[in-house]
């Protein structure tokens, strides 16, 4: 179960710009998602949502009865990216039909055992944790937004949730601190077993038990737009342990490996365009080459 924004998002990157194309933290990760596992997502749209956008989602395995058809406008969301992708700058957040939204969800839902709260207000998170019973995996993704907004209601989010997804300068914001290892501690000290920094189009870097795992970055050669990397990375996360049912380390290694490959396909381009027709073999020759290139030899002491 996915809980998160239904966007329709205008961007502009170095190489080009789209006006109002479906996007929103819920719809990257649910599409990520469906390549491993069914999804059920949770969120509001409002009157001028794309149908065949639903229909897409649908299609793809995506249970569409928690989301909401409200009147209003969708959420909306303008940014650009300079040629630092990794940073991206908002112009304007509408939130819209999410001022009103109450998520209220759907008898069976409630029994979900993947639960990712996707990037949204942490109020509404919260209020979608509360109806959980018993999942097994809960995991948040969040953004700089909610950390200067909703700083209180995000770290009660944290302390209930299992796995936290942040981005690198976020947790730096969050945490008031340079290092990421120290911020990992901070978050974890809040209660997660997890915490999964992104540092975009550096790899992600892993803290899980005792153990830290540096997840190496696909080189890519065609990137057009980061929107939306994140999401794929955790809906990727989460969709493949929920396929694979395995929470041991290796299988959490295999997931982070897994997010990285979806999102390195997300920004070959706009909106979702890329994982339209993504296939599975692709998506595993990728992670074969992402781990060849990340591989290297044991130390030769014999050399010294
Ligand atoms: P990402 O690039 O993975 O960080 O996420 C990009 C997506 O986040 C876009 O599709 C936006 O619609 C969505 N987004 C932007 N601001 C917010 C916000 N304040 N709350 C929820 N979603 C947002």
């Amino acid at each position: 179960m996915i809980v998160g924004s239904m966007a329709i998002d205008s961007v502009r990157t170095p190489l080009g710009e789209v006006d109002e194309k479906v996007g929103g933290a819920a719809v990257y990760s649910s599409v990520a998602a469906t390549f491993f596992s069914p999804v059920r997502l949770v969120g509001v749209i409002g009157d001028d949502f794309p149908p065949d956008y639903l229909q897409l989602l649908e299609s793809r395995g995506v249970d569409l009865q928690g989301v909401q058809h409200a009147q209003g406008k969708t959420f909306r969301w303008k940014g650009y990216y300079d040629y630092d992708l990794n940073q991206a700058h908002s112009l304007s957040t509408e939130l819209n039909v999410f001022e009103t939204f109450s998520p209220d969800l759907p008898a069976d839902y409630r029994n979900s055992k993947y639960v990712m709260l996707a990037n949204i207000d942490p109020t509404l998170q919260l209020q979608v944790l509360e109806q959980a019973r018993h999942p097994r995996l809960t995991l948040c993704d969040t953004m700089n937004y909610w950390i200067s907004s909703k700083k209180d209601e995000l770290l009660e989010v944290f302390r209930r949730v299992k796995v936290v997804i942040i981005n690198d300068g976020e947790a730096r914001q969050l945490c008031e601190t340079f290092s990421l290892v120290t911020a990992a501690d901070q978050i974890r000290a809040l209660g997660p077993e997890t915490v999964i920094i992104k540092k975009g189009e550096h790899g992600a870097i892993c803290f899980h038990g005792d153990s830290v795992f540096v997840a190496p970055p696909f080189p890519l050669r065609r990137i057009v737009d980061p929107t939306g990397a994140g999401d794929t990375f955790a809906g990727g996360f989460i969709g493949y342990l929920s396929r694979s049912g395995d929470l041991s380390e290796p299988s959490i290694r295999r997931a982070v490996i897994y997010g990285s490959v979806l999102a390195s396909f997300n920004i070959e381009d706009f909106g979702i365009d890329r994982m339209r027709n993504l296939t599975l073999p692709e998506i595993h020759a990728r992670y074969r080459e992402l781990r060849d290139v990340s591989f290297f030899e044991e130390m030769d002491e014999s050399t010294f």
